[in-house]
């Protein structure tokens, strides 16, 4: 068994991860830091298997700050720094019925309250930039059966868009935090988070017992080697509960199954391209007004992506924490279901959008939200009672585009300060995210 010894040791390499480590090694050089991950290298979890979209039509001002301001960072090191991150502002497109419209009024008046650059389009308006999109089901009896609903307005964000997620991971935060001395441990599964007594060792068996202030002392790996530092953050995403339950410690994330569709065809070419919303000439990222279902288009292979649908009755995937070491846990396995596509959203796309008609899907993938049960927000807090422990994770689907706020908030939380600086100066207060003072407000743009 060996021993080795830093100051911070993150567990986790995806987006969260890294950006934690790149912030915590770019404001405290001084720091021996070590990024660890279960995979053969950086972003190879729920990171790799997103969407990698990122937007700010948001309601919540906890959303807006985290989103604008990453999105801001994220520009800066494509357009200053000059590495390609394939970060494009293709827009996003909420398409919905006039009963939706009127119920998002006040989101609307918030967004352009923020100065949001969103412009509202009409039926006519929709109708003529998309030819190929369906608007009215009034005389529709399939439709009347799926209870579809007409498009009769929609919100266009034009600060939204693409990048790619791999390359912000790994080209970006991974290649900067390696430059500044940071060092990663691949291929290495912790097992464990072992708790020590936050003094000195008595020798009373089953230290440290319950009238003991306990620490994190120690992690374990899979071949029973220990890892010592003095701060653990764990960044596992929809994993993290297999570490922090045997603690004690809940993180109010629970894994959510998510698969995205994938249909290539020359047929949609001419769907793909369109000359009205952004410089790629490319139909924008829509978001239909049923079940949050979305679609990427990606139009230099004719492709697009679908994703969403109905949560309703879909069960969070539980792992149990006793299983970490077992071979076959769920949350790695990334197989779709094609069925989800060909009986659920295939049913209710193709009748908005007729050129999908009987076209088959191509291929299909999945992953797993970090959902945080009370909000659908990041959490990055200390627990009460034990020290050397930071959390950071609960993405909820939306991790790529906060995950530069997040590791500047999770350093801030690092250092005890009670604000972080976000990207562009903006202050947000650190607690905000946090467990017992929690203060996220409520958001009504939820995909
Ligand atoms: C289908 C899908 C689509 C998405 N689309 C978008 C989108 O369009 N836009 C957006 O902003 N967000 C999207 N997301 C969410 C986004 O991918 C995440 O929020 C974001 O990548 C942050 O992930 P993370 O670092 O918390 O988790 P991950 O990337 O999953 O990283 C956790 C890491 O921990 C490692 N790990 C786990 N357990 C252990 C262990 N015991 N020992 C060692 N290592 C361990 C894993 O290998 C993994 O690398 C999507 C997610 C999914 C699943």
């Amino acid at each position: 068994m060996s021993e080795k010894e830093y100051d911070v040791i993150v567990i986790g390499a995806g987006l969260f991860g890294m950006a934690t480590a790149y912030h915590l090694k770019e404001k405290n050089n001084e720091l021996k830091i070590l990024v660890v991950d279960k995979a053969a290298m950086a972003g190879a979890g729920n990171t790799a298997q997103s969407a990698g979209m990122y937007r700010d039509t948001f309601s919540s001002e906890v959303n807006l700050l985290l989103s604008s301001t990453t999105r801001n960072f994220f520009r800066y090191v494509q357009n200053t720094l000059g590495v390609d991150l394939s970060l494009k502002d293709i827009t996003y497109l909420w398409l919905m019925d006039r009963e939706q419209f009127e119920q998002n009024k006040t989101a609307v008046e918030m967004m352009l309250n923020n100065n949001l650059r969103i412009e509202i389009l009409e039926k006519d308006d929709i109708e003529r930039k998309i030819p190929e999109l369906v608007t009215n089901f009034n005389d529709n009896e399939d439709a009347k059966l799926l209870g579809l609903r007409n498009i009769d307005y929609a919100i266009l964000g034009l600060d939204c868009g693409e990048l790619d997620a791999d390359k912000i991971t790994r080209d970006f935060y991974e290649a900067e935090y390696i430059k500044l001395g940071g060092e990663v441990l691949y291929s290495t599964k912790i097992t464990k988070l072992v708790l020590e007594p936050e003094e000195e060792k008595l020798g009373i068996p089953g230290e440290p017992v319950g009238w003991q202030k306990k620490k994190v002392g120690a992690i374990e790996t899979e071949k029973g080697d220990l890892l010592k530092a003095e701060t653990f953050f764990v960044a596992t995403g929809a994993w993290a509960n297999e570490l922090l339950l045997p603690l004690g410690v809940d993180s109010r994330t629970m894994p959510l199954k998510k698969s995205l569709f994938r249909i290539q065809h020359t047929r949609l070419a001419g769907f793909l391209d369109n000359e009205h919303f952004n410089e790629d000439k490319t139909t924008p990222f829509f978001i239909f007004p049923m079940f949050g279902i979305h679609m990427r288009p990606v139009k230099y292979n004719n492709s697009i992506w679908i994703g969403g649908g109905n949560v309703i009755g879909k069960p969070y995937v539980m792992t149990d924490p006793r299983d970490i070491t077992k071979k076959d846990n769920p949350l790695d396995n990334t197989e779709a279901d094609p069925r989800k596509y060909e009986y659920d959203l295939y049913l209710i796309l193709s009748e908005y959008l007729p050129v999908l008609k009987d076209l088959p899907l191509t291929s299909c993938w999945s992953g797993y939200y970090a959902m945080n049960t009370m909000d659908k927000n990041p959490v990055v807090f200390k627990p009460n009672g034990i020290k050397g422990l930071i959390t950071v994770t609960s993405g909820s689907g939306s991790g790529i585009m906060k995950a530069d706020a997040v590791g500047r908030i999770a350093e801030a939380l690092y250092r005890d300060q009670e604000y972080a600086e976000l990207f562009g100066g903006v202050k947000f207060k650190v607690s905000r995210l946090g467990i017992t003072e929690r203060d996220v407000d409520k958001e009504y743009f939820i995909i």
